[in-house]
C-alpha cells in the first residue's frame, strides 16, 4: 500500500505523513571526511530526497563521535582543552557537508547535553531490567578503533589497522549480551530484513549461533567521556555512548513526543556492522525500547584493491572532485558505478569517463540538443504532439514502464540498477532523435507538425528522467526542470502522481544552462589529483582569496605589507624580482574554479601559462591583446590544479580588494623589463 492509499483510507491522518528516519553513523572525529563518509551520506540524502517524493516526511541524521582516548591525545598534541578540540572537528565536518549540500536535519555531537542524557537514561533502564552489573576485564585493546581485540594478529597487532595493541585491566560495568542469543536470533527470523544485504546477515547470524559474551559498556582508564552517574570515575565506552546518538537526535527520553523513533534505516560501513546488528538492538531489548526496521552496510571503495585508509595514504577527498566536475557527478558516479553493499574500486580514470558517456554526452546532451531545436523551430514553447507513429508509442511506454521500475529499485535500495534504468531510457532519446532527424525536417506544415512531435516526445522523457533521477542529482535536474518551464520546486513533485503525457504544449522554456561542460579525461585527472594534494599538504601556498591584495592576481605571493608600514627594503631586495612588459595572447576560464582565468602571455623570451584570479572582473576576450605587468621569476606553481608561471601585477581597490591590471599610457615593446 502506497503511502497517498494509506492516507486516503484515513481521513483523519489525512494531513499526517507517514515518518522515515534515516541514520548515517556517527563519524569519528580522528580525521576529516573522505570519500566514504561522503558516500554513506550521499546515500542518506538520496534516501531523504527520494523518500519526500513519495510522500514522506523524511528525516536524516548525521553527527560526530568525540569522546575517547583518541580525541584526548589527539588535543594533548594540538595543546588544547578536548572540548575546543572536539568543537572545531564538528565545526569542520558540518561546514564540509554545508558545503557539498549534505546538511542533515539532525546533527548530533556526542558531548551535547542531550545526548549525555540521553546515554545515562538508557544505562538507567538497562541496568532497572537486571542486564548491567560490575566486573573486571583484562583485555587487548586497539585505541585507534575504540575496540578490545580478541583475536589479534601474531605480534599482539590489531586485525584491523595493524597497530600494536595494548593490555588494559579494569573495573567496568558490563552489558548482559549473553542473555540475547536467543532473543537476537528470533528477532533476525521474524524481520529478515532487518541486515541487508543478505550476505551480511548470514555473517551476524552465525556469530551470533556461536555465541555472545557479556560486553564491557564503562571505563576507568578514560578521561574524556560522559560519566556514569554516581560511579565516578567510570565514563561510558564507546559503543553504548555513539549508538545512542541515533535516539538522541530524535529526542531522546522524550522520543515518543518527536515521533520519529525507531529509525527505518541505520545506513553503515560492513565494518560496523556487528555493533549495530548485535549490541544497539541488545541494548534496547534491554530497556525495553523500540528496535530500528533495518542497518543497510554497504561495502569499502578500495583503491588498487586496498582498503582506503588515512595511514595508507590513498584517501579520496570529496572537494576536488567536486571542484572539477560538480557535486552532481560525484554523487552519480558512487551510486551508478558500485552496486549498493559491495565493494567497488575507485578511481579518477573511471570517474571522468562516466562523466563524459553518461552525463556530458548522455543526459547534458539530450537536454541541451533539444533544447536548441526547440529554441530554433518553435521560438522556445513546447508545440503540440501530432499523431503518434509507432516510434513515438513505443518511447512513450518505455518512459512509462521505467516510472514504476526505477521506484521499486530505489525501494530496494538498489540505486545503481535505478539509474541503469533511466540511462537506458535516455540512450532510448538519443537513438530515437537520431533516427527520426527532427533538424533535416523542412516547412511543410505535415514536416512541421511531425517535428513537433518529436521534440514535445522528447522533451516529455526529459520531464520524466528528471523527476526520477532529481534524489541523485538535484541540482541538474532542478536546471532541467526549470528549462521545461515547469513550475514549482521539483522537491516538491510527488513521484506517486508522475505519468508519461503531463508535459502541457504552449509552455515556455526556461533559459538554459549548461549542465556538464565536456572534460578532456587526462587533464581532468591531473587536475582532481594536484587540488587533493593542494588540500592534503597544506605547506603549499594556500588558494587564491579574493581579499588577499597581493595575491589577488592568484599567483599566491606572500601578502604584501600594510599600507604605510615602516619596513624597508634595499633596492638589492627589489632587484631580485623580475619583471616584464608582457602581452595576452589567450585568456580562458577554467572549470571548477570560478575565480581563475588561464592567460597565456608573451613576455618576449616566451610564452608563459599564467593564472590569475581576476575572472570576476574580467572578461577573457577583452584582455586579449592587453598588455601587462608580469612577475617573471617566480616559482611555477599549480593553481586549482592549472600549472602557473609567473604572476600578473595588479592594483588591489575597495574593501572588497577589487584587481585593476597595472598597465602603459604608451607603447612599450614585449619584454621590456621593469626598474
Ligand atoms: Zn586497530
Amino acid at each position: 500500500m502506497s503511502v497517498r492509499e494509506r492516507k486516503t483510507e484515513n481521513a483523519e491522518m489525512a494531513e499526517k505523513k507517514e515518518k522515515f528516519y534515516i541514520t548515517t553513523p556517527i563519524y569519528y572525529t580522528n580525521g576529516l571526511p573522505h570519500i566514504g563518509h561522503t558516500y554513506t551520506t550521499i546515500v542518506a540524502d538520496v534516501l531523504r530526497r527520494y523518500k519526500r517524493m513519495r510522500g514522506y516526511d523524511a528525516v536524516m541524521t548525521t553527527g560526530t563521535d568525540e569522546h575517547g582516548v583518541n580525541v584526548e591525545r589527539a588535543a594533548q598534541k594540538a595543546g588544547i582543552p578536548e572540548s575546543e578540540f572536539v568543537a572545531r572537528m564538528a565545526d569542520a565536518w558540518r561546514a564540509l557537508w554545508d558545503e557539498l549540500g549534505l546538511t542533515a536535519d539532525e546533527f548530533v555531537r556526542t558531548t551535547d547535553l542531550s545526548h549525555v542524557r540521553t546515554v545515562q537514561w538508557l544505562f538507567r533502564l538497562c541496568k532497572e531490567n537486571g542486564y548491567v552489573y560490575k566486573g573486571h576485564y583484562t583485555g587487548l585493546y586497539c585505541v585507534y578503533d575504540n575496540a578490545y581485540v580478541s583475536e589479534p594478529l601474531p605480534g599482539n597487532l590489531c586485525p584491523d589497522c595493524d597497530r600494536p595493541l595494548e593490555t588494559v585491566t579494569e573495573e567496568n560495568y558490563f552489558f548482559k549480551l549473553s542473555a540475547f542469543q536467543k532473543p537476537l536470533l528470533d528477532f533476525y527470523r521474524k524481520f529478515p530484513n532487518f541486515i541487508q544485504p543478505d550476505t551480511r546477515r548470514n555473517e551476524i547470524i552465525s556469530f551470533v549461533e556461536g555465541g555472545l559474551k557479556d560486553l564491557s559498556i564503562t571505563r576507568t582508564t578514560v578521561r574524556w567521556g560522559i560519566p556514569v552517574p554516581g560511579e565516578e570515575p567510570h565514563v561510558f565506552y564507546v559503543w553504548f555512548d555513539a549508538l545512542s546518538a541515533y535516539m538522541s537526535a530524535v529526542g531522546g527520553p522524550e522520543y515518543e513526543r518527536r515521533g520519529m523513533w525507531p529509525a527505518d534505516v541505520h545506513l553503515v560501513g560492513k565494518d560496523i556492522i556487528r555493533f549495530h546488528t548485535v549490541y544497539w538492538p541488545a541494548f534496547l531489548m534491554a530497556a525495553m525500547l523500540p528496535l530500528p526496521k533495518q542497518v543497510w552496510a554497504h561495502g569499502w571503495f578500495l583503491m588498487d584493491a586496498a582498503k582506503m585508509s588515512k595511514s595508507k595514504g590513498n584517501v579520496v577527498l570529496p572537494r576536488p572532485i567536486v571542484n572539477m566536475l560538480g557535486m552532481d557527478a560525484l554523487r552519480y558516479f558512487l551510486l551508478r558505478d558500485v552496486v549498493f553493499g559491495q565493494d567497488g574500486n575507485f578511481s579518477y580514470d573511471a570517474l571522468a569517463t562516466r562523466y563524459n558517456s553518461d552525463l556530458a554526452n548522455g543526459l547534458g546532451n539530450l537536454a541541451s540538443r533539444t533544447a536548441a531545436m526547440l529554441e530554433k523551430d518553435f521560438g522556445g514553447k513546447l508545440p503540440k504532439p501530432a499523431d503518434r507513429l509507432p516510434q513515438d508509442e513505443a518511447l512513450a511506454k518505455e518512459s512509462q514502464s521505467a516510472i514504476g521500475e526505477v521506484l521499486e529499485r530505489f525501494d530496494k535500495f538498489e540505486f545503481s540498477r535505478a539509474l541503469e534504468t533511466i540511462w537506458s531510457v535516455i540512450a532510448a532519446a538519443d537513438k530515437y532523435l537520431t533516427e527520426e532527424k527532427p533538424w533535416a525536417l523542412g516547412n511543410s506544415p505535415e514536416e512541421e507538425s511531425r517535428k513537433g512531435t518529436i521534440l514535445w516526445t522528447a522533451a516529455e522523457l526529459l520531464r520524466v528522467v528528471s523527476a526520477l533521477a532529481h534524489p541523485v542529482l538535484p541540482d541538474s535536474t532542478a536546471k532541467i526542470w526549470k528549462l521545461l518551464g515547469q513550475p514549482g520546486s521539483l522537491d516538491a513533485l510527488e513521484l506517486d502522481g508522475l505519468r508519461w503525457g503531463q508535459l502541457a504544449p504552449g509552455t515556455a522554456l526556461g533559459k538554459f544552462q549548461a549542465l556538464f561542460p565536456r572534460v578532456e579525461k587526462t587533464e581532468a585527472v591531473e587536475r582532481i589529483e594536484a587540488m587533493a594534494n593542494e588540500e592534503q599538504n597544506p605547506t603549499e601556498p594556500a588558494a587564491p582569496k579574493p581579499t588577499a591584495s597581493a595575491s589577488a592576481t592568484g599567483t599566491g605571493a606572500a601578502p604584501a605589507p600594510a599600507a604605510g608600514t615602516n619596513e624597508k627594503i634595499g633596492i638589492e631586495d627589489f632587484a631580485k624580482v623580475e619583471m616584464r612588459v608582457g602581452q595576452v595572447k589567450t585568456a580562458e576560464r577554467i572549470v571548477g574554479a570560478d575565480k581563475l582565468l588561464k592567460l597565456t602571455v608573451d613576455i618576449g623570451s616566451e610564452v608563459r601559462q599564467i593564472c590569475a584570479g581576476i575572472a570576476q572582473y574580467y572578461e577573457p576576450e577583452s584582455l586579449i591583446g592587453r598588455k601587462v605587468v608580469v612577475v617573471v621569476n617566480l616559482a611555477p606553481r599549480k593553481l586549482r590544479g592549472v600549472e602557473s608561471n609567473g604572476m600578473i601585477v595588479a592594483a588591489s581597490v575597495g574593501p572588497d580588494g577589487r584587481p585593476v591590471l597595472a598597465g602603459f599610457h604608451e607603447e612599450v615593446e614585449v619584454g621590456a623589463r621593469l626598474k
